[in-house]
């Protein structure tokens, strides 16, 4: 018998006096910990409901519990030390509508187990984050976008969400029924209630080529940054902030329709020189688990992310932290942090920079204001990037920069709070949908009201 199997055989007897015999829920033996395993969770007590009804049964029965997605964020928002629910062994759910272009799936669903069909069937999303192993809830729930200074992020295709509140009662939501709230419920950070299914909005499918340039010297960057950030799709750019040089630029672009002849790459961009091999944005890993290069033609889901769907993502054993500020500072924050860089590379596996069309989601760092993102891959020296936040925070507050929901930082709540517009009205959804609380954390009390 593996793990999994007797774990589910001995909490279906330890379970029967503390929940209905017909919800599967377990105790595990220990605690899970998350993708980065630089946090193991306050509890081992995670419930695997199977079927809807079962769903409702255990938050009905919850005093407290937390929304458990992929397990890919990095800090404790996720976190409970009473319960956490999990939709991993909920049946699987697909619904294609050729007529209003969408699909609708279950909250659990990673992004790369449906990208293939909905590539077979006709059709793309509009953007994917660096890599497809996070569920689709759970993403939205913390504003987990892509890059692209026309695509928001990766909420914005959500055009209506089923979800189980406070209450164990099931509440469908959908921008053109509920447009007064919508905004307020998809970027949710597991508040009002578990999101069951979501239904995201399609566009034809099409197809993609990649190409890294090295080198791009920082300074181009000042009068330029908008045109190296729109001159592709979607486009990264990875520095270790040494030398002013940014390391390598990502430039992911449109084929015309479906055609699949590559278009033939420019040698220089900017006096970036364009790779001669795949690359990995740390310059000696290897690409091995990076998604085609060198312009060859593929589809989007298989460019869009930087990792390829079976392939270890990033570096693996990393933290990571990301702010986001209004991009008509992108050149000056940089400058700020280039300033320091004797403080971050020595902690930095690498820095990404994306861009992010504006939104209008109440709890997205990206509302109202089409943001640069800046990212932080740390090597996993935790004492020490915990020194180095504050001073990243102060170098960024004077463009009132918002931290990502999933990921490292220290900024002071009242700071963080005075930076969200709709707090107030997101406040009030919340108390509507869970009005005991049940969905708060240790993470929320002090994000949100400490
Ligand atoms: C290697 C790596 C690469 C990453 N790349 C990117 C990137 O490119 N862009 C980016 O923006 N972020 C990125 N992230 C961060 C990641 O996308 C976010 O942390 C995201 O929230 C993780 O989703 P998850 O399913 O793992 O959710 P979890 O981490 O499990 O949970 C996150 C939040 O979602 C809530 N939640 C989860 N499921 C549900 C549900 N069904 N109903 C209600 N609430 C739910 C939880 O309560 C919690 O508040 C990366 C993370 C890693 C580890």
């Amino acid at each position: 018998m593996n793990k999994r199997t007797f774990l589910k055989t001995s909490s279906a007897l330890l379970a029967g006096s503390l929940f209905s015999p017909m919800i599967s829920c377990r105790t595990d033996e220990k605690p899970l910990t998350n993708w980065a395993e630089n946090l193991t969770y306050s509890t081992g007590n995670v419930a695997y409901p199977k079927t809807a009804e079962e769903v409702r049964e255990v938050i009905r029965k919850a005093d407290k519990i937390r929304a458990l997605g992929s397990r890919h964020s990095f800090n404790t928002i996720a976190d409970s030390t009473v319960q956490q629910l999990s939709l991993n062994d909920m049946e699987r759910f697909t619904r294609l509508d050729k007529t209003a272009n969408t699909i609708t799936v279950e909250g659990s669903r990673r992004y790369g187990d449906f990208c293939e069909l909905l590539h077979k069937s006709g059709y793309a999303l509009h953007n994917l984050a660096s890599l497809p192993h996070i569920s689709v809830a759970g993403a939205c729930a913390t504003a987990t976008h892509g890059s692209g200074i026309k695509n928001g992020n990766l909420a914005t295709a959500v055009t209506a969400i089923e979800f189980v509140n406070g209450a164990g009662e099931v509440v469908t939501l959908s921008r053109a029924t509920n447009p007064d709230v919508f905004d307020g419920a998809v970027v949710g950070l597991g508040c009002l209630g578990m999101v069951t299914k979501v239904t995201l909005n399609l566009q034809p499918t099409f197809m993609m080529q990649q190409a890294v340039y090295r080198n791009l010297p920082m300074g181009t960057l000042k009068d330029n940054f908008e045109t190296i950030m729109g001159s592709g799709y979607s486009v990264s750019l990875f520095t270790d902030w040494t030398k002013q040089n940014i390391n390598q630029v990502w430039i992911k672009s449109k084929l015309d329709g479906n055609s699949t002849a590559p278009v033939k790459l420019a040698p220089e961009f900017y006096g970036a020189k364009l790779a001669t091999q795949n690359m990995h944005p740390l310059d000696d890993h290897s690409a091995e688990n990076c998604t085609e290069q060198m312009g060859v033609p593929g589809p989007w889901y298989e460019r869009l992310p930087h990792f390829k769907m079976g392939f270890t993502p990033s570096s693996g054993k990393e933290l990571q932290s990301e702010f986001f500020l209004p991009i008509e500072h992108a050149y000056e924050a940089m400058q700020a942090l280039a300033a320091m860089q004797a403080d971050i590379t020595p902690h930095l596996f690498i820095t990404e920079i994306r861009t992010i069309a504006a939104d209008t989601f109440w709890m997205s760092p990206h509302l109202n204001h089409t943001c640069v993102a800046i990212h932080f891959t740390w090597k996993p020296e935790w004492e020490a990037v915990k020194k180095v936040l504050p001073k990243i925070e102060n170098k960024l507050a004077p463009f009132n920069a918002r931290p990502h929901w999933g990921k490292l930082f220290t900024m002071a709540p009242a700071v963080l709070q005075s930076r969200i517009s709709k707090l107030a009205e997101f406040k009030t959804l919340m108390a509507k949908h869970d009005p005991t609380g049940k969905f708060r954390n240790a993470f929320i009390d002090s994000a949100l009201f400490g």
